[in-house]
């Protein structure tokens, strides 16, 4: 590992780098601990060739701040950068910067976005940060640079900048790296005493109260930061400074949480200043779309998911995968061990496309099967395969796990009453035997099949709503409060149209 102190050294190991050469870059103020440890580890997995700053910035601290005393631990720093494989650690003095004269030029973030948390009570701290970030994305030229979402205002106000004046580096925001506590960790916990630091996880647990109450269906900021106020209230150690709930980006105020939001909290811990906080993000919809064959369940939800950006959740293309994998390995469809066995194992993904007629890509173990599961040997085998114990509870495990993001439109015969009972929508699609009858002898007709008989449609579709509303396992039946929707007379369109109006 290099290590540069002076400006002009930098620039000569730059330029020594091939364009081919992703570079990135980890700015710090030191006194490193595993919140900057996972910043340079994810730059080191993403780039060719990392370059960390230490440099404390004294543009960033006002009259009456902690200048001074800022804890510094070079050695140490040093070792870790090494450890880590940093390949050029830039250690600048503040001559070296010209972060003492008084006539250097200054970088000031939009007003709106400085006068918000941090910036309301550290008046110049955001323009020292944008200066400096700008003096060494000009010099370090990376194509990545790394912060932490740790400091929230600092990551929204450094992507406004690159945004606004074109520089050419994309910013990545790094997860929160916490104590086992809930304390986020920050080099200005070593000014912590040990009751302190135990006192101080209330900005992290009162945070987590009010992300509580959020998620039961709370989306009114004032009554969040009600909660979190109650928590400090004649706290002996703690005093809260500011909790605000903003959007991410923009940094304003919320009225209302409809999408996502910043919950940011600053409190102080006898002298120190301590700040965390949390993302809110409003949990899409499940749409849980059950109801017979032929009712036009798989066209609706392909279209409605398109429409809305979810992902389709084809939980019929999960079962042919799982037969694919079975036939491939030519096990027995009577096998229930071996079955189970190779299930147990099996990596199953949906991959959203854009694409209408092909919406999800399917793998199986990292093979891609979408157009292998749509033979007629697999569609011959699929429903003993789905009939299985260990397949069944394999998928809906799956399944259920794709529905933690919510955004999703799944569509079976169960998934209303056995998959998702707690789906926010849940839709029964219907259509008489007569209806379905006559639209399957329209697809067949346009598949080239002659000599059909509607009257033996119509019975077979009878008594394969006998066998789904009666099987043993996931039987077809409409949940409590599902919206049946009849679709004899309806077109898809005016279908999804009254899915929407549910919504
Ligand atoms: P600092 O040295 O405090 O200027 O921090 C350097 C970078 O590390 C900034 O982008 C911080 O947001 C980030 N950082 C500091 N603490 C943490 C933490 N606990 N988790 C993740 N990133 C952090």
């Amino acid at each position: 590992m290099l290590i540069v102190t002076k400006i002009v050294n930098l620039e000569t190991e730059r330029a020594k780098i091939s364009s081919q050469i992703k570079v990135g870059f980890v700015p710090t103020m030191g006194a490193l601990h595993l919140g900057h440890e996972s910043l340079i580890k994810q730059a080191v997995t993403e780039n060719d060739y990392v370059i960390v700053s230490i440099f404390v910035n004294p543009l960033q601290f006002a009259m009456d701040e902690d200048l001074d005393k800022y804890p510094r631990q070079l050695d140490k720093d040093k070792e870790l950068c090494e450890k880590l494989g940093v390949n050029l650690l830039f250690i600048p003095s503040e001559i070296e910067m010209n972060t003492i004269s008084q006539e250097t030029t200054l970088i000031i973030p939009p007003v709106s976005m400085m006068s918000v948390l941090c910036g309301k009570y550290r008046k110049g701290h955001f323009q020292g940060v944008a200066t400096i970030v700008t003096k060494f994305f000009n010099l370090v030229k990376p194509n990545m640079a790394y912060f932490g979402q740790k400091d929230a205002q600092q990551v929204a106000i450094i992507k406004k900048i690159v945004n606004d004046l074109n520089m050419a580096v994309k910013i990545k925001s790094c997860d929160i790296i916490r104590e086992e506590s809930g304390l986020a960790l920050s080099s200005r916990n070593q000014y912590l005493t040990l009751e302190e630091k135990q006192e101080a996880t209330l900005l992290f647990k009162s945070l987590m109260l009010a992300k509580k109450s959020f998620l039961k269906g709370q989306n009114n900021p004032k009554n969040l930061i009600g909660i979190i106020e109650s928590q400090f209230k004649n706290h002996p150690i703690l005093t809260l400074q500011y909790i605000e709930i903003v959007d991410p980006e923009t940094l304003q105020t919320l009225t209302k949480i409809t999408n996502s939001a910043l919950m940011a909290i600053a409190a102080y811990c006898g002298n120190t200043r301590l700040i965390d906080n949390l993302i809110l993000t409003v949990k899409k919809p499940i749409i849980a779309i059950d109801g017979p064959a032929g009712a036009g369940k798989s066209t609706v939800s392909r279209h409605l998911a398109h429409e809305l950006g979810f992902l389709y959740l084809d939980t019929g293309a999960m079962y042919r995968a799982i037969t694919w994998l079975v036939m491939e390995n030519q096990i027995n469809s009577t096998d229930d061990k071996a079955i189970a066995k190779l299930v147990g194992l099996a990596k199953i993904e949906l991959l959203p496309n854009s694409d209408l007629k092909i919406p999800v890509t399917v793998k199986v173990n990292d093979i891609e099967v979408t157009k292998a599961i749509r033979t007629p040997a697999v569609t011959t085998n699929v429903s003993k395969i789905s009939a299985q114990k260990a397949v069944r509870e394999k998928l809906v495990k799956l399944q259920q796990e794709y529905g933690i993001q919510g955004g999703i439109v799944a569509e079976g015969r169960d998934i209303g009453t056995n998959v998702f009972p707690h789906a926010q929508l849940k839709i029964f699609l219907t259509a008489s035997p007569e209806a379905r009858a006559k639209r399957r002898l329209i697809d067949l007709e346009n598949q080239g099949e002659s000599n059909l008989n509607l009257k033996q449609l119509i019975a077979d579709i009878q008594e394969r709503d006998y066998i789904d509303s009666t099987r043993e396992i996931a039987p077809l039946k409409k949940a409590d409060n599902a919206v049946e929707i009849l679709t004899d007379n309806l077109t898809m369109e005016e279908v999804i149209n009254k899915i929407k109006s549910y919504l």
